[in-house]
């Protein structure tokens, strides 16, 4: 008898996919005795279980409605829901039609799709360093070349970014509000001026939008979707393509996201969504729209309230007890804060001790760097713990790199 052999049979796209190595090690900051930093997920508390049962309910009652949502549907998504999109984008000051928006199964759907629309063996690609990892996993299974582009205070680094595009690369991945891992944003300035430089060399961006709206202090700045739309009469013309979703907002577990983007390729993305699971079901996309009528703004004005606060306890324990040799970033929003360690202290095995010695948990660095530098960074997600947890652990983690440090 024959043995099937996987490793054979397994396409090469497919074979490049391997776990995290710090997967097993995360599974340990599940632990209820762990304060764990890793998530980077909402905090469940602030899911509007009673506004969604009544949504749920209405829905259900509703014969029209109610068959509605329990149906097939078309690929592109809910005319309703894209509308109410298009509306909300428009009071950002991006002007599109429902036709520039396709909803997808949560915001990583998109990066998959457009990963499958744009790439190919050896296009060349420009993410920040460090990316979000969920973005760089869709990307790689189309093993692009990376060129990586550091970040400062402001954003992108302007002569990084020009210089991948003067190489050659024509598509960009960039998230400028509240980035994942790092919570930096980018700054009005770097804004225009990525734009300018990729309108200069007809570049793609790929705005990552998912914590847009999770802003805590001071004016929200505009996207880049925004900025690219400003004077021009074409929605089918743009520089942007950008991505949202609910996950942040309202819950994730609907997964309705969205890709914005001129006709010609929603058209094509629209075909790649029939090819994958037709579309996103139905009854999430009337519970988001309905959910969303019912609870926006005033249930993002507390999903502000909420992390901010985590924000502040996080970043007020950072300074009370981190030494003076870890810098960290300042988030005006989203989850996360940024570590970086003094050199030489490599953030997997701090993590190992971390859980070992302290029951704290965080996500090594390294994983989101497209080159794998950044061996001393972490990343720390305020979303899920209440304040006092949050300081209990930020105290625990600096103890133990006190001590790492003076070994
Ligand atoms: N982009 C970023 C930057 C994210 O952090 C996430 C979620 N972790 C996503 C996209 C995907 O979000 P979703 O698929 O839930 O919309």
């Amino acid at each position: 008898m024959m043995h099937v052999s996987w490793n054979n049979l397994i396409a090469k796209d497919a074979r490049a996919l391997t776990a995290s190595e710090i997967r097993d090690l995360l599974k340990v900051a599940e632990r209820p005795e762990v304060i764990s930093f890793a998530g980077g997920v909402p905090d469940p508390k602030l899911f509007p279980l009673g506004e969604l049962s009544e949504v749920y309910a209405d829905l259900m009652a509703d014969d029209v409605a109610g068959r509605g949502a329990l149906q097939y549907s078309i690929s592109e998504g809910m005319p309703a829901l894209r509308q109410w999109i298009a509306a909300d984008l428009a009071k950002e000051g991006a002007e599109r039609t429902i036709d520039n928006i396709l909803i997808t199964n949560g915001a990583q759907q998109g990066l998959d799709m457009l990963a499958r629309l744009l790439l190919e063996q050896g296009t060349k690609l420009v993410v920040e360093k460090p990316s979000y990892l969920g973005a760089m996993q869709a990307f790689s299974t189309r093993h692009p070349d990376y060129i990586g582009v550091t970040m400062d205070d402001e954003g992108v680094v302007l002569a990084d970014l020009e210089a991948a595009f003067e190489a050659g690369a024509r598509i960009a991945y960039l998230a400028p509000d509240f980035q994942n891992p790092t919570g930096l944003s980018y700054s009005l300035a770097r804004r225009q001026a990525v734009l300018e430089l990729a309108q200069r060399y007809g570049a793609v961006i790929i705005e990552d939008a998912a914590y847009c709206k999770l802003s805590y202090e001071g004016e929200a700045l505009p996207s880049l979707l925004a900025l690219d739309e400003a004077g021009r009469q074409d929605e089918d013309a743009g520089t942007v393509v950008q991505l949202g979703t609910f996950s942040k907002t309202l819950v994730p577990a609907l997964r309705v996201g969205w890709v914005t983007a001129p006709r010609p390729l929603i058209e094509k993305l629209v075909l790649l969504k029939q090819a994958s699971d037709l579309h996103v079901a139905t009854i999430n996309q009337a519970v988001a729209l309905r959910a969303v009528e019912k609870t926006f703004p005033g249930h993002i004005d507390t999903v502000r309230d909420t992390y901010r606060t985590k924000r502040d306890a996080m970043l007020r324990a950072l300074e009370d007890f981190m030494p003076d040799s870890v810098s960290f970033t300042r988030p005006k929003g989203g989850m996360f804060v940024w570590l970086t360690l003094p050199d030489g202290i490599d953030s997997r095995a701090l993590l190992e001790r971390a859980l070992e010695e302290e029951k704290v948990a965080f996500v090594p660095g390294q994983a989101f760097f497209c080159d794998k530098s950044g061996e001393n960074t972490c990343r720390l997600s305020f979303s899920a713990g209440d304040p006092a947890r949050i300081r209990e652990g930020i105290e625990r983690l600096a103890n133990l790199i006190r001590r790492v440090h003076n070994q």
